[in-house]
């Protein structure tokens, strides 16, 4: 059986939410929806969205709303995410927000809950410097990731008032071992009563 959860994942880059949205999702039975990922697959393959948004991430700058919100309502569409799916990088603004939840709403759905992985901005650097170090993602250059953490800062926490004014954000602590981190966040969506995928 799968659990039915719509979880979204939110913090700033290098918080671990990637590597937390995943292993959560898992225990959910739900996949993970992931605009990088969708955007990174489609440059690696050179497609034509590839193409149009390889200097955009390059740079650290935002896809244009419409055609992020578009990408992402076909992947909702599809039949694995009928009964849940763990969004991270999106929405990432109080505009894609409201799309979301038009596109939601059409469909009689709504978040479950937000979790926000709280890291301090000293620690998220060390990380992505880690990351650019192993990776070699081609947006974790100095210039790009002190622009994409000001764009998290900016236009990205101010979704956390929309969603906590609804109650369904988690504050979770982004500091501590990898299982620390994902018990912390099972625990909070297990209050919250979802359940796990039998
Ligand atoms: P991420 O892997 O979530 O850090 O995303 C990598 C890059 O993809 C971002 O720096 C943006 O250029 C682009 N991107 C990902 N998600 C979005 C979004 N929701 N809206 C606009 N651009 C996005």
């Amino acid at each position: 059986m799968t659990a039915s959860a719509r979880l979204l994942i939110v913090g700033p880059q290098g918080s671990g939410k990637g590597t937390q949205g995943v292993r959560i999702a898992e225990s959910y039975g739900i996949p993970v929806v992931s605009t990088g990922d969708i955007f990174r697959a489609n440059i690696k393959e050179g497609t034509p969205l590839g193409q149009q948004v390889t200097a955009i991430l390059d740079k650290g700058d935002l896809v244009p709303d419409e055609l992020t919100s578009e990408i992402v309502r076909d992947r909702l569409s599809q039949d694995d995410a009928a009964n849940g799916f763990l969004l991270d990088g999106y929405p990432r603004n109080v505009a894609q927000v409201a799309h979301l939840e038009e596109f939601l709403a059409g469909r009689g759905e709504a978040l479950d809950a937000v979790i926000l992985l709280q890291v301090p901005r000293e620690e998220s650097i060390a990380r992505l410097g880690l990351r650019a170090a192993e990776q070699g993602r081609s947006d974790d250059t100095d210039a790009a990731i002190a622009h994409r953490l000001d764009i998290y800062e900016h236009e990205t926490a101010p979704i956390i008032e929309v969603y906590g004014a609804k109650g369904i954000v988690d504050r979770i602590d982004g500091v501590g071992s990898l299982d620390e981190i994902t018990e912390r966040i099972s625990a909070a969506l297990a209050a919250r009563g979802l359940r796990l995928a039998a």
